[in-house]
């Protein structure tokens, strides 16, 4: 199926790794281009001259840090630097968190809410101006399954990914009437490499193999009884993407094996 996407022009935060660097290989593989962002400035230009050269598209790969205002300014001189346009932001650099409400102190708070809402909001007010040029555009922001089934050992992980929900249907309810489709995807178990060397360290420490301990997570948590590979997540990332996804608006979507134990 031609899902319409060629010769469109991409950002991606957090394009380096993950689940980040799989959209961004998926998207090229449609034709996109792309402008990866991360912090660590020689793996996210390995990781775009990676794609640019396997998929033969135009991608730029810059160091910069989503919870940085400064940072966040310079992906304007970027993009009109490389690119005429922007059509799609993913809003996908974030990581999980560790604490009791009780011990955190603010600033851990701060930090993570600038890392997965304030960086969403002030990227999409840097874009969408971009966005509007063209007549369109579609933002999509990833939050976690955590956003509404939280794990108790990351409340602040579970809050503010649960804050990128609903900032997803009030910038979508603002942005449709020029255009511009809003989502968001609610990932599940994803097996990225940081998930592998968690599972080779906790597992090791339990006398199991990495696999083992994936394994075991898989079956206690999700009906389907394994990790989604990166991929297969960033299938949904492209098709909501594309035109085909045209009636796609304001939601949140979960692909998490059968995870979320509530309908919706
Ligand atoms: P990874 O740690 O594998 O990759 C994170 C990416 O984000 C890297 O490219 C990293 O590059 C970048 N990044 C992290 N912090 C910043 C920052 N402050 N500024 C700019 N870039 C940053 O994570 P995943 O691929 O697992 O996760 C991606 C998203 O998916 C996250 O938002 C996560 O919460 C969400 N998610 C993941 C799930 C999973 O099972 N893996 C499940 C549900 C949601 P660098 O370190 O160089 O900055």
């Amino acid at each position: 199926m031609d899902l319409g996407l060629k010769d469109k022009i991409a950002v991606i935060t957090g394009g380096s790794v993950g689940i980040g660097l799989a959209v961004a290989e998926g998207l090229a593989k449609e034709g996109v281009h792309l402008l990866i962002c991360g912090r660590n400035k020689d793996r996210v230009i390995n990781a775009a001259q990676g794609i640019a050269k396997e998929y033969d598209v135009n991608a730029i790969g810059i160091r910069a840090d989503v919870t940085n205002t400064e940072d966040i300014a310079s992906f304007i001189p970027a993009i009109e630097k490389h690119f005429d346009g922007v059509d799609i932001l993913i809003n996908n650099a974030g990581t999980g968190s560790r604490e009791k409400v009780m011990d955190a102190p603010d600033e851990k708070w701060q930090y993570y809410w600038d890392l997965h809402v304030m960086a969403a909001v002030r990227l999409s007010r840097a874009i969408v101006p971009f966005m509007r040029k063209r007549e369109g555009g579609v933002i999509l922001n990833n939050a976690s399954i955590c956003a509404r089934q939280p794990l108790g050992y990351e409340p602040i992980y579970n809050v503010t990914k649960s804050a990128l929900v609903m900032f997803t249907k009030c910038l979508s309810n603002e942005l449709i009437g020029e255009n511009i489709r809003v989502n968001c995807i609610n990932p599940g178990l994803i097996l990225t490499p940081d998930w592998k060397n968690t599972a080779t360290m906790l597992g090791r420490d339990e006398g199991i193999t990495a696999e083992e301990y994936l394994d075991r997570i898989a079956k206690g948590n999700t009906p389907i009884g394994r990790f989604s590979s990166p991929e297969e997540l960033a299938n949904v990332f492209v098709f909501l993407c594309s035109p085909k996804a045209s009636y796609c608006v304001g939601s949140s979507y979960y692909v998490d094996g059968g995870w979320l134990s509530v309908t919706i």
